[in-house]
């Protein structure tokens, strides 16, 4: 299998990516902020749980998230592989993921982290807010606090990859095809 981790902040294009990785790798795209909206338009009770979090810029709690992406990737027995976008986002999402793949005798690949300047995320998100109609991308205090969280909570998953040797950063500024290229070139190296 392949495993791949992407990895950056709000607003690195991580969404835009994955989606052209999928393709290019055959692999199934798993976004665990997709997966939440999805329950939100459907008001399910996980949906329900998400939004009270989702929208003060808070992370929904790891049991939570960690039980979801279990299920969601127990519904692809067969596949090629997964790119994780959004997951883990907490040291210890990285740790269950960790377990979650080693009962199928697998691993993380390769963490491929996309690295853009914070006040360029944040016009980013706010663009983002205009078409996409996420009520977390149109207030910039919600933008800010998403933006904190990720630096205090989110941030030390990268020294976890790191200390396995399986961190790689990437600038995420530039056209979508020249970060695209950058990526495959680095994700083939450990695959
Ligand atoms: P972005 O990368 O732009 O913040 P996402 O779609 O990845 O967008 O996530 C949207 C929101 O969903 C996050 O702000 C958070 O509240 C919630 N969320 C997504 N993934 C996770 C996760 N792995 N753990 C906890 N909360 C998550």
């Amino acid at each position: 299998m392949i495993n791949i981790v992407l990895f950056g902040p709000p607003g690195a294009g991580k969404g835009t990516q994955a989606e052209k990785l999928k393709q290019h790798f055959d692999l199934i795209h798993l976004s665990t902020g997709d997966i939440f909206r999805a329950n939100i338009k459907g008001q399910t009770e996980l949906g329900n749980l998400a939004k009270s979090y989702i929208d003060k810029g808070q992370l929904v709690p790891d049991e939570v998230t960690i039980d979801l992406l279990k299920s969601e990737m127990d519904k692809y027995p067969d596949t090629k592989g997964f790119i994780f976008d959004g997951f883990p986002r907490t040291t210890a999402q990285a740790e269950a993921l960790d377990k979650m793949l080693a009962e199928k005798g697998e691993k993380v690949d390769v963490m491929v982290a996309l690295e853009v300047p914070e006040e360029e995320l944040k016009k980013r998100l706010m663009a983002r807010a205009e078409v996409s109609g996420r009520t977390d991308d149109a207030d910039p205090e919600i933008i800010q606090n998403r933006i904190n969280v990720y630096k205090k909570e989110t941030a030390p998953v990268k020294d976890y990859y790191a200390g396995k040797g399986k961190y790689v950063g990437i600038n995420g500024v530039g056209s979508i095809d020249e970060i695209f290229n950058k990526l495959v070139e680095e994700i083939n190296k450990h695959i």
